[in-house]
């Protein structure tokens, strides 16, 4: 959409307010809102000024000046103001006008000019999963003497549960057992739907929506892919049309990687492939999974990086409770089709050549898309540049369920870290794939490396709920 195009959409819809948003380093967007009659075609130019210094991790007191600068592209009409109001991404830059190299949609940018720039293709397509809980309310502050928002066969269902004043009538979901059923055992299709309709008519694809496998309340809605950094925009406007109509509601959804103890938890699968025009670069007939060379070399770059990678992708301690065997996420370092006990799955079902890709499964809701998609398009072409072979390197075909085999057999197969400091030890060893042409820099890491080592040493050092069921009465 041109400058011109926004301007008329302002003057059409009687738009009253213009919100100019931008992403931190941990995905979350920020707002400054001007007047419409405050816009014009400068403001597109110009932008709009911010204090970085109050942002986490981006500048300091005495360099705090920063700008936005809006991506027309990106504009829809808020579906939850009362004035009507036009969101618009931005760029963030140095008031010299200079892209700010920590950015987050900046990085997602590079990378995909980085991609045309090495001659592999023209554009890298992203479709993600992102899973999330909706509850009735927020309950961390109750269970203290039991592990931490523990799920328990008497418990199941409880969030439904909890609404009927009348009496218990039934139709619970036990444990794991939540995979798309009907009403009323689904309570919660009206609320998904309306999700929905605001998702189409903000300029969503949406695909689907269903109840998911955990007990209280998860469910998925899928939106159809597009290149890199319209489906992290698209995967903002996702989450704050899920958080906004969970509120409306009554309700409150989370994103949160593990908040039940003892049930599925909520992933973020990415599914990925690459263009050369029009032509799919993943396919290729009667090869495992119809899988090309170059396809197998992507898988290949995204394994042998997975350790660092998961750094971004998982970037937070409460991916790591979800990241363990038995709830369908992937905790070995193979590729598989079908099998979701792999940490890549290549789906099979209902392909068309040209819907060819991978399912990286291991990311969740936690990581910034912006650096979440470009890490993964870095890494996967990394492997594409070094023709690493995931066969040879010992990283699949591995068609079984890996939770059921012997321990022997398992003992082959790499896992994912089993922490964020373990998975940022990874990345500190393993970056030079992330600063290849720029896009992210070695500041850029060091400076995510340095925020997120705070955050685990902030949890680590807080007493936890469970330390009283296990060491009270010592
Ligand atoms: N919720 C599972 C996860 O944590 C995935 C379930 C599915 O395959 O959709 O990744
Ligand atoms: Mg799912
Ligand atoms: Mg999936």
């Amino acid at each position: 959409m041109s400058v011109q195009n926004v301007l008329s959409t302002i003057k059409e819809n009687s738009i009253m307010f213009v919100d100019f948003r931008f992403v931190d380093l941990s995905g979350h967007a920020h707002h400054i809102t001007l007047p419409s009659t405050e816009v014009d075609a400068e403001t597109f130019v110009n932008g709009v000024a911010f204090d970085g210094s109050s942002i986490p991790g981006f500048r300091g007191i005495e360099e705090s000046d920063m700008v936005m600068i809006p991506d027309t592209e990106s504009s829809f009409i808020d579906p939850f103001t009362d004035h009507p109001t036009l969101n618009i991404m931005c760029n963030i830059h140095t008031p010299d006008g200079e892209r700010y190299e920590r950015d987050p949609r900046g990085i997602a940018q590079k990378a995909e000019e980085y991609l045309q720039k090495s001659g592999v293709g023209t554009a890298a397509y992203f479709a993600p999963e992102s899973e999330f809980f909706i509850f009735d309310e927020v309950r961390y502050e109750s269970k203290m003497n039991t592990s931490f928002y523990e799920v328990d066969s008497a418990e199941a269902g409880w969030n439904t549960a909890r609404k009927e004043e009348g009496g218990n009538l039934g139709y619970k979901i036990p444990v794991k057992g939540g995979y798309v059923p009907v009403a009323p055992v689904d309570s919660q299709q009206d609320i998904r739907s309306e999700m929905v309709r605001l998702m189409q008519e903000s300029g969503l694809r949406v695909e689907r929506h269903h109840h998911e496998v955990a007990t209280a309340g998860q469910a998925e809605i899928n939106f159809r892919f597009d290149t890199l950094t319209k489906t992290a925009d698209n995967l903002l406007k996702y989450k704050y049309i899920i958080n906004n109509v969970a509120r409306q509601w009554g309700k409150v959804a989370t994103f949160m990687p593990k908040p039940l103890f003892g049930d599925n938890g909520s992933g973020m699968h990415v599914h990925s492939s690459i263009f050369n025009g029009d032509s799919p670069l993943f396919y290729e007939k009667g090869a495992y999974a119809n899988l090309s060379p170059l396809a197998m070399h992507y898988i290949g770059g995204i394994l042998h990086h997975a350790p660092a990678l998961i750094a971004i992708t998982n970037p937070s301690t409460n991916s790591f409770k979800r990241l363990v065997p038995g709830y369908e996420a992937p905790v070995n370092l193979v590729f598989s089709k079908g099998n979701r006990s792999a940490a890549i799955r290549i789906p099979v079902a209902a392909v068309t050549p040209k819907g060819c890709r991978i399912e990286f499964r291991t990311p969740d809701s936690t990581a910034n898309p912006y650096l979440a998609f470009a890490a993964m398009l870095l890494a996967g072409l990394d492997g594409i540049k070094r023709k690493l072979d995931p066969v040879a390197l010992g990283y699949g075909p591995f068609d079984k369920n890996i939770y059921d085999l012997p321990d022997e057999e398992k003992k082959e197969i790499r896992s994912v870290p089993g922490t964020l400091d373990e998975a940022l030890d990874a990345l500190e060893a393993d970056s030079e794939f992330l600063t290849e042409g720029g896009v992210f820099t070695k500041d850029f890491i060091d400076n995510f490396v340095q925020l997120k080592r705070a955050e685990a040493k902030a949890v680590a050092i807080r007493v936890h709920p469970h330390e009283y069921s296990l060491y009270f009465d010592c």
